[in-house]
């Protein structure tokens, strides 16, 4: 519970920080920022000179699969995950056996969580009661159960009315809604982005405007209801368009991509590769380019994974009926890093969307190192070249379209609550 981390390259956004400085953690909880800190004899001390260090990172879209999916993942192994990402809180989605849309299945997250994972995780229940969107959950209870946010994700809350109610109605609960946009009809039977490389692979496509047009109905029903909504893993040039205009006439609408939106186009799926598929499908090059621009002007508020586990099993038969998804968790801060060398985030704009934004929307206590706070912390080695393995990987399924990728930075130590939960 105390850690003293000497001279790294502490980036805390949340204050305006970019310095090199030491860190005392006491009892879990920040005590001191400063040069020449001392702490008490035996208490354990981190060497992060050449190293980084930001306020816990949070994902804030993970599918940890528990209950009732755990031959792909248990928050167990999820969170070994997330903590070797460099990842201190994750939120993990409500699509699980059963649906986590009451007060007993929140509890069962919580309560498993507390006894059995290295990270923080913040359960996010579902909108509509078993995620089928007929009527509105109990986002009192679950709020209550410790719920952070709410979302039907994996499907959209088709009927706009609905939608409009449970906007109205978690606003005044104080819990905040995550949208996953899609327009089922337009996505018909497709199975990847529409464009050149579908036709040429013979594959049923997904059109752009089945992400841009549901995009387009949660920012007016936003707007309408005067209730703010945050949007899953955007994907398409439509949809940053569509967030930034309605953020210049102050809709209180957030945003959030994932690495392999600004990393990969369709072009990764060629060869059939079910490990590039994924929903919202991988786009073009000018989809990839939108996603940098509104990372760079601030359009997109948050970087989150949507780590997706699946079974060999689910990912080794025919690209049609593979499903959706891919784990992402590991793999995550090498690629956003890669903003950084490409000029699109400085550090502090990458620490604020992979840490202090999160926390913002979800409304938790995290994404800072204020004194005070609680003593969550990441230390990255920046410079670190590794490789991608299916065999290093904590998750329990390694469905990735990165494996065999030689990345650069990696988590050194990941820190929750004063204790150190990684070490690489
Ligand atoms: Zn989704």
């Amino acid at each position: 519970m105390n850690l003293l981390i000497k001279g790294g390259r502490v980036i805390d956004p949340s204050q305006g920080i970019d310095e090199t400085m030491d860190v005392l953690i006491a009892d879990g909880v920040i005590l001191e920022l400063g040069q020449g800190l001392t702490a008490p004899e035996g208490t354990p001390t981190i060497d992060a000179s050449g190293l980084l260090v930001t306020p816990g990172l949070i994902d804030m879209h993970v599918h940890l699969r528990d209950p009732g999916l755990e031959y792909k993942e248990d928050i167990a192994t999820g969170s070994r995950a997330a903590a070797a990402g460099g990842f201190t809180s994750v939120a993990c989605m409500p699509n699980t056996s059963p649906v986590i849309d009451n007060k007993a299945v929140a509890c069962y997250v919580v309560n498993k969580a507390k006894s059995e994972a290295l990270v923080n995780v913040f359960p996010v229940g579902s909108i509509t009661k078993g995620s089928k969107g007929d009527s509105l959950a109990e986002m009192g209870d679950l709020k209550e159960a410790g719920c952070v946010a709410v979302s039907d994700d994996g499907k959209p809350v088709c009927n706009s009315e609905l939608m409009r109610r449970a906007l109205e109605y978690a606003k005044g609960v104080g819990i905040t809604v995550i949208s996953h946009s899609e327009d089922l009809a337009l996505v018909g039977e497709g199975v990847m982005n529409e464009g050149f490389v579908s036709t040429e692979l013979g594959l049923k496509g997904i059109p752009w405007a089945a992400e841009d047009i549901a995009v387009a109905r949660e920012v007016y029903l936003a707007e309408f209801a005067a209730a703010p909504v945050h949007i899953a893993h955007i994907s398409t040039a439509g949809s940053a368009r569509i967030i930034r205009n309605a953020k210049a006439r102050g809709v209180k609408v957030t945003c959030e991509t994932a690495p392999h939106y600004f990393t990969l186009t369709d072009d990764a799926v060629r060869g059939y590769n079910t490990n590039a598929k994924m929903n919202p499908p991988l786009r073009g090059e000018s989809d990839v380019a939108a996603m940098k621009a509104a990372l760079a002007d601030g359009t997109i508020d948050a970087i989150a994974t949507d780590h997706a586990p699946h079974h060999p099993d689910e990912k080794d038969v025919e690209f049609n009926v593979a499903l959706n998804g891919i784990v992402g968790l590991e793999t995550s801060l090498p690629l956003s890093l890669k903003l950084v060398e490409e000029g699109v985030l400085d550090l502090k704009g990458l620490v604020s969307v992979m840490s202090c934004n999160p926390a913002k929307i979800l409304g938790i206590d995290r994404g800072t190192l204020r004194v005070g706070a609680v003593g969550d912390l990441t230390v990255i080695d920046p410079g670190k070249e590794w490789q991608v393995e299916a065999d290093k990987l904590e998750s329990k399924s390694k469905n990735s379209p990165f494996l065999g990728w030689k990345m650069k930075g990696k988590a050194a130590y990941t820190v929750v609550k004063g204790q150190v939960v990684y070490q690489a």
